[in-house]
């Protein structure tokens, strides 16, 4: 049998998977030659096969993985013990029986994976007898670019790892992370001492996440789509990212009080109850949570169908990261941004006020031009990321629904003029209210009812006009004075709109519903290409998979893990379309390594049979 025979017979009968994903061979096949390597691939593309194989298909020896987050260890190993794996962890929270235990089965040769954090493996592998030390195979560090102070998460416990390398020159070393930017890669090769380790870069595209920006709409606008949206995706995993402490804990409560359940998670709450939800949302107790950046990082669940982000993120970068918790087990899942003025004036604040104005301005900038975009919004982010994708997605907003674009110069004018009649003492919505010729009382207090331009624009909608002063802002016909109240200065280029002598385009506003896509050909391929057998023309009986995620639940909660660890969602959805009654047709399916094939086969089999006869009967 050949090394990738081997493998791959590993990656079936452990995994329940037929083919290595991208660049996944390579990288194994690398480290068993003993090669070092630095391996970026995005979240969810698939990292921790990388280092886990090498350990499976050593005799005798296991993989130390190093690991910052005793959370996400502990639930790595919950499944990897799915799989009938020997994981074991090493960490200051486990008693000293359990961590001498474990030493013994090191000892013995027992342990394929051993996790442990960068403190503890320093202070424990002194100690290890060469009886230990011997069989090490692979050190994988996870997260790596936390060894770097360029990265975004520093971690300095890290910076003592370079010393591995020269205490096993022989032991291949793999560095994984999800941050792409040069310098951290080079300072990562630099401080882990490891040269000449080859470089695997993954595309950092996510094809099955589609992305979506709506733009203008606020307040109770907002929440109608934002209900609108999860009602379109009942009974799945999301998590809506808001910009403040108290929007988090309104969005939850108003939505609980239209009967969606969600809780609010933000870095004021106390450290259990912030476990708590995230142990509920892990096990598909709670569905929907509402939180500041803070929730997500220690989160590995597969199956978070959507991110929504109510208001606007800081920049790129956290933007992708955010949405990048969605759909992880590769099946079809959505972000959906808004993006509307006045968060645009609340991050400008904040940039104001950070330590490094220039480059937060910039970033946020990119971030407003990805969600001002006429182009393909995935063209964008992968360009930001330096990397090549020069075609359309078809899976975004911009690529489904192509902007029309048209002459906006008479728009412009009238929003220009009626900056201009305040004596630019007006904010923009104060501007889009004097458009539309609002009957507030503000505006007949300062006489703004009496101004030429009042209700000129009363034939476009709230929502439309402000998105239509925004890509004006953009366009920089004006520019907001955040000194002086926010309020409107029309630019040189603006007066020569105003004026007539120059012309702009704008691309016309389309009032959003909130609607299902159908699902695209890919998405169809790619639901059909779960097992070895499955012929295209097979559909997913969904009511057979409403049933077998409630059998799947009972099995989770009986057996103390979270439900995506029993089988992911694309197995389900492999189960509830090729529909097994035997041990045999179940054990093929996707995700149903040797150990689940034996655990589950029973239960999920009855159910199905059970599903079918009614149907018959
Ligand atoms: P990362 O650590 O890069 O965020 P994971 O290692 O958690 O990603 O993998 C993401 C998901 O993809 C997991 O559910 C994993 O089981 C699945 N996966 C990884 N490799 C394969 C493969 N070769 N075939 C099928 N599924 C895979
Ligand atoms: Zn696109």
């Amino acid at each position: 049998m050949t090394r990738e025979e081997k493998a791959l017979m590993v990656l079936r009968s452990c995994y329940g998977y037929d083919s290595f994903r991208g660049q996944q061979w390579d990288i194994i096949n690398h480290t068993l030659d003993g090669g070092d390597s630095i391996v970026l691939m995005p979240t969810g593309g698939g990292k921790s096969l990388c280092y886990q194989i090498p350990g499976l298909m050593s005799d005798q020896g296991f993989a130390i993985v190093i690991s910052p987050l005793l959370a996400l260890m502990n639930d790595q190993i919950d499944a990897l013990q799915q799989n009938g794996v020997p994981a074991l962890a090493l960490n200051s929270e486990k008693s000293e029986t359990e961590n001498r235990q474990t030493v013994n089965l090191l000892m013995m040769g027992k342990v394929k994976l051993l996790y442990i954090s960068p403190e503890k493996l320093l202070s424990e592998i002194d100690r290890w007898s060469s009886a230990i030390t011997e069989r090490i195979c692979l050190i994988a560090v996870d997260e790596a670019h936390c060894i770097s102070q360029w990265g975004h998460d520093f971690r300095p416990e890290y910076t003592q790892l370079g010393s591995l390398k020269q205490r096993f020159p022989d032991v291949p070393v793999m560095a994984l992370t999800a941050t792409a930017d040069r310098i951290t890669r080079d300072d990562i090769a630099k401080q882990l001492h490891i040269p000449d380790a080859r470089l695997f870069i993954s595309s950092f595209d996510r094809p099955n996440i589609s992305l979506n920006v709506v733009q203008g709409s606020t307040g109770r606008v907002k929440f109608r789509q934002i209900v609108q949206f999860i009602n379109l995706h009942r009974g799945e995993s999301g998590i809506i990212y808001c910009l403040r402490r108290k929007d988090t804990e309104k969005m939850a409560d108003e939505l609980t009080r239209l009967g969606i359940k969600a809780e609010p998670f933000h870095a004021a709450m106390s450290v259990k109850e912030k476990m708590r939800i995230q142990r509920d949302f892990i096990n598909d107790d709670l569905k929907v949570v509402c939180a500041t950046i803070a929730f997500g990082m220690g989160i590995d669940k597969s199956n978070v169908r959507y991110v929504i982000h109510s208001n606007m993120p800081r920049n790129i970068e956290s933007y992708y990261q955010e949405i990048g918790r969605a759909g992880r087990d590769g099946l079809p899942a959505d972000a959906l941004l808004f993006y509307n003025y006045g968060d645009m004036v609340t991050l400008q604040h904040f940039a104001q006020q950070s330590g490094q104005v220039q480059i937060n301005m910039d970033k946020l900038r990119q971030m407003q031009q990805f969600a001002e975009s006429g182009v393909c919004r995935r063209r964008i982010l992968l360009n930001y990321f330096n990397e090549r994708f020069d075609h359309d997605c078809h899976n975004c907003d911009v690529c489904d629904n192509p902007p029309e674009r048209f002459d906006g110069s008479r728009l412009a004018q009238m929003a220009l003029s009626a900056i201009k009649r305040t004596g630019e003492q007006a904010a923009m919505y104060t501007v889009t209210d004097i458009l539309r010729g609002s009957n507030k009382s503000e505006l007949i207090e300062k006489g703004y009812d009496k101004l030429k331009t009042f209700g000129v624009g009363h034939d476009l909608g709230y929502a439309e006009w402000n998105a239509y002063l925004l890509q004006m802002l953009q366009l920089g016909l004006f520019e907001v004075a955040y000194d002086e109240n926010n309020h409107l200065k029309v630019t040189e280029f603006g007066n020569e709109v105003l004026y007539g002598h120059r012309t702009i385009e704008l691309n016309r506003y389309e009032r959003r519903d909130i609607k299902k896509k159908a699902p695209r050909q890919a998405d169809q391929a790619a639901i059909h290409d779960l097992t070895f057998s499955t012929s295209p023309s097979k559909q997913m009986d969904k009511a057979l998979f409403e049933k077998l995620r409630d059998v799947r639940k009972a099995i989770a909660t009986a057996s103390h893990i979270a439900p995506y660890m029993v089988f992911s969602d694309k197995s389900l959805q492999a189960m509830a379309t090729e529909k097994p009654t035997t041990q045999a047709e179940f054990g093929i399916l996707y995700g149903v390594g040797k150990m689940k094939c034996q655990r589950y086969w029973i239960p999920f089999t009855t159910a199905i049979r059970d599903h079918l006869s009614s149907l018959n009967g």
